[in-house]
């Protein structure tokens, strides 16, 4: 109720209403003013008819002194008009009285409409009349004979009849008054529902959008002030629509970036708390967003550095960059990057970006630990090259000394050159260049064509070469030259690895959808703890026996690279002194 009376409609009503009111009492006091001298006047100037109508039927009795008949006449005409008649001589002696005895009545010479008839001419008075007892409204006028006022004839009437005439002229009034106000009420109510209407639809509106309902359109149709004030809400809502949309997609685009981006995405506000943690975060730290919103960085990581990192970004407000170390829930190395969140005045928070650099820094670590071994493999026959020519030319030695030598000169020369070629053709198949072209290989043809090359190097040894390949005609897709260096490598291993009179065995069969080929021998073997490593550059089970048979240490991972480039999988088992089984999968065609 009292918000109905708040608001503007009962406001502007009640002041309505008030102004009604008050412009029908202030209209009827002056309509009651001016019928109010009309009456007076009318009754007046009938009076004064009277008066003259009274004085010349009284004249005769006057001019005879017979004061008896005077008395019954003026008795007679004050009941016909129903007023007090008086008549009194000059000196104001009563001489007749319609309602007294004017035996019994006082000098009227000093009544105030008696000075006036004997000054003025003529006398009006309203006043208290004692004789009546009650307020009368006089009118006198003299009786002129011989041109000489002789007497003063005077009629009064009750004030009170004319009380009930203004009386009658308000009820007039205020019954005109309330069917005035029922209809501007009524008009009033109208006017101000139409004015407020519109007032109340944009209230709503606002509301709604206020709650999150954009999609609030007000219908008015006038051209007023209100109107348009609809019309520009309505433009309002459109932009301020227009300006969410754009932001939410603004927002909607960034959240698609930090989510899908790779890097761990943690932003925190001012207080330290977490308000982004994407999913690559999550992974990395192996924990759900919902897990962390509002938690400190320290409760959640439990990592000290990052921590320390992202606070010191709150409060000194600058870039920082720096490598931490992640060891839950397992070690990596991390890239991270924090800057702060500005906002319009002062810091609101800070994002740091997470880059995994683990692999990078094992790559150059590997790299560095590559060129250490290269030197020194490199280094190794050359300063045994070195060596000997030099003391060749220093000792002038004899033949036989010179040739075993030079023999090994030869022999160190032909290891750097098989070193050389194998480093060679490992930087060939990393670097991908046009070297790896795809062709239809028919596997077995390419087997025994290998098996070919090798078969002397076996004979040597006493080896037997056993292939063990199915008749079935199957090709895979891949590159000859490097098939065919891959068995090379396989074959050349297990003939190098099995001591004389020993079995290598090549064979090949179907799996499933893949093609598999077995290089196995029964050779020395290669210790469990070694199996994990072979595949390593450079690593060798045993040094010095690999470096007399000839091995560079790149010929299984060249294999290894090869069989990755054909998306294939290579597994080796392996038992010492009992022999090595290589086992390669590839896909067929
Ligand atoms: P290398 O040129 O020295 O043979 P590889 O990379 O081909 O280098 O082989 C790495 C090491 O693995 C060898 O030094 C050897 O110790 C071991 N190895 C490879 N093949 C065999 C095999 N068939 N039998 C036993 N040991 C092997």
């Amino acid at each position: 109720m009292l918000e109905k009376l708040e608001s503007i409609k009962w406001k502007i009503l009640v002041v309505y209403i008030g102004l009604i009111f008050g412009i029908l009492i202030f209209a009827g006091f002056f309509v009651q003013r001016s019928l109010q001298d009309y009456f007076t006047e009318t009754i007046q100037e009938n009076l004064i008819k009277e008066l003259n109508l009274v004085s010349g039927l009284i004249e005769e009795q006057l001019k005879e002194d017979d004061y008896e008949q005077l008395n019954r006449s003026i008795n007679r005409y004050g009941e016909d008009l129903e007023k007090r008649i008086t008549v009194m001589d000059i000196r104001g002696e009563v001489l007749a009285d319609s309602q007294e005895d004017p035996a019994r009545m006082e000098n009227h010479l000093y009544r105030p409409e008696v000075q006036e008839v004997l000054t003025e001419g003529i006398g009006k008075e309203i006043r208290y009349s004692s004789t009546v007892d009650r307020e009368m409204k006089y009118v006198a006028i003299p009786i002129i004979r011989d041109n000489q006022t002789k007497e003063i004839l005077r009629i009064a009437i009750n004030l009170e009849e004319l009380w009930y005439i203004y009386i009658d002229i308000w009820v007039v009034l205020f019954r005109a008054g309330i069917i005035a106000i029922l209809i501007s009420l009524f008009l009033a109510l109208k006017l101000i529902t139409k004015i407020t209407d519109p007032i109340r639809s944009i209230t709503w509106a606002a509301e709604r959008i206020a709650n999150g309902y954009l999609d609030q359109n007000i219908v008015v149709n006038t051209n007023d002030e209100v109107g348009r004030l609809a019309s520009m809400f309505n433009h309002m809502v459109n932009k301020v629509k227009e300006k969410v949309e754009e932001i939410s997609n603004e927002k909607n685009k960034v959240e698609a970036i930090v989510t899908s981006i790779g890097d761990g995405v943690i932003a925190i506000d001012n207080k330290g708390k977490i308000i982004l943690f994407n999913s690559a975060a999550q992974k990395i730290f192996g924990i759900k967003e919902e897990e962390v919103l509002n938690k400190s960085i320290i409760q959640v990581t439990k990592n000290h550095k990052l921590d320390e990192l992202m606070n010191r970004d709150l409060r000194d407000n600058q870039f920082i960059m720096e490598e931490i170390e992640i060891l839950l829930p397992q070690k990596r190395i991390f890239r991270v990057q924090i800057a702060p969140i500005k906002g319009q005045q002062m810091i609101v928070g800070a994002v740091g970006v997470l880059r995994d650099v683990t692999e990078l820094r094992r790559l150059e670590q590997m790299r560095t630990e590559f060129v250490g071994n290269v030197s020194h493999e490199l280094k190794t026959p050359l300063t045994s090259i070195k060596g000997y020519v030099e003391t060749l030319l220093d000792t002038k030695p004899d033949y036989e000394t010179y040739d075993s030598f030079l023999n090994i000169v030869s022999q160190e020369t032909n290891r750097l050159d098989r070193l050389i070629g194998d480093l060679l053709e490992l930087s060939k198949i990393e670097s991908k260049s046009d070297y790896f072209v795809q062709e239809d290989i028919d596997i077995v043809t390419q087997i025994a064509n290998t098996i070919c090359l090798l078969e002397d190097k076996a004979a040597k040894k006493g080896i037997d070469i056993v292939l063990d390949l199915s008749y079935e005609y199957y090709q895979i897709k891949g590159n000859k030259d490097q098939i065919s260096r891959l068995l090379i490598n396989l074959v050349d291993n297990a003939i190098k690895y099995t001591p004389e009179g020993g079995q290598v065995r090549v064979g090949s069969y179907l799996k499933d959808n893949s093609l598999v080929i077995e290089v196995e021998d029964d050779g020395i073997g290669i210790p469990q703890k070694d199996l994990p490593r072979v595949f390593e550059r450079f690593y060798r089970v045993d040094k010095a026996r690999a470096r007399k048979l000839g091995g560079t240490g790149l010929g299984l991972s060249i294999v290894k690279h090869i069989v990755e480039d054909h998306k294939g999988k290579i597994e080796v088992e392996s038992e010492v002194d009992k022999g090595t089984k290589f086992i390669i999968e590839l896909t067929k065609v």
